[in-house]
């Protein structure tokens, strides 16, 4: 695959980069992305994805626009309140760049439809809200042999790692063995609140992770998490090993 003309114009700017150039721009344009969530990280992870050319989106979102969304999931707009969020994203993202392939699917990770649709995809994006879904999705992504990368936020504060068990890495229940009881820290954000340029940071830091693990650069799937506090204005890079005695993807299983 070579690049067309308008190709070239449209990523030109990465292009240029050595680390991206024309191989690098035909991998994202050759990548199936599947990403979990179409919300506060979900939004600025599909804008940029999209923008960046990766090639096929699915993305998985049963809900509809609210207008408390709209401070931070910043796909959306007024005219769009009451519609699905997997239309209207599909919607607004075809006008950004039609040549990406976007499947809008208006429904929830399951254990039922989990395993399909990881299957189709090369890389899976968590942009989900809630703990019992990030488990179905990363136990879903370790038993394909698929890399998850995967952020959430709450209040000024942030987190991302990247998994990718299959070539040595820990899974997310490396990090996090189990769903915790309800708490302060497992509460959703309508309970506790999220400021929204906060999502639109870790948001954004996710679609990098997710472009450079596509190009291969960095070392980000060698288990690593990182954590951000919007408050203090630092970013903290912690290891995160795999474990062996890892309910998931540990030696017993
Ligand atoms: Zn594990």
């Amino acid at each position: 695959m070579t690049l067309t003309r308008d190709q070239n114009l449209r990523y030109a700017r990465q292009v240029l980069l050595p680390e991206v150039g024309g191989a690098g721009q035909e991998k994202l344009l050759a990548t199936r992305a599947l990403v979990v969530g179409a919300g506060g990280l979900g939004s600025p992870v599909l804008l940029y994805l999209v923008a960046a050319g990766v090639g096929q989106i699915t993305i998985a979102d049963d809900d509809t626009v609210a207008i408390s969304n709209l401070q931070r999931q910043i796909l959306y707009d007024t005219g769009t309140v009451g519609l699905p969020k997997a239309s209207s994203a599909e919607a607004r993202l075809d006008a950004l760049n039609p040549e990406v392939k976007i499947t809008a699917l208006q429904a929830r990770v399951t254990s039922e439809n989990v395993a399909a649709l990881v299957a189709e995809a090369d890389v899976v994006v968590d942009c989900l809200d809630n703990f019992g879904s990030r488990f179905t999705l990363s136990d879903a992504c370790v038993a394909a042999g698929k890399p998850m990368i995967s952020a959430a936020i709450q209040g000024f504060a942030g987190q991302l790692a990247v998994f990718d068990p299959a070539h040595g890495g820990p899974c997310y229940r490396c990090f996090n063995p189990a769903p915790p009881p309800r708490s302060a820290h497992a509460r959703p954000c309508e309970e506790t609140g999220i400021l929204g340029v906060v999502a639109g940071l870790v948001g954004t830091a996710q679609a990098l992770a997710v472009v450079k693990f596509i190009l291969g650069l960095g070392d980000d799937a060698d288990g690593f998490v990182t954590l951000f506090d919007g408050l203090a204005g630092t970013t903290r890079r912690v290891r995160l090993a795999r474990d062996p005695a890892c309910p998931c993807c540990g030696a017993k299983n």
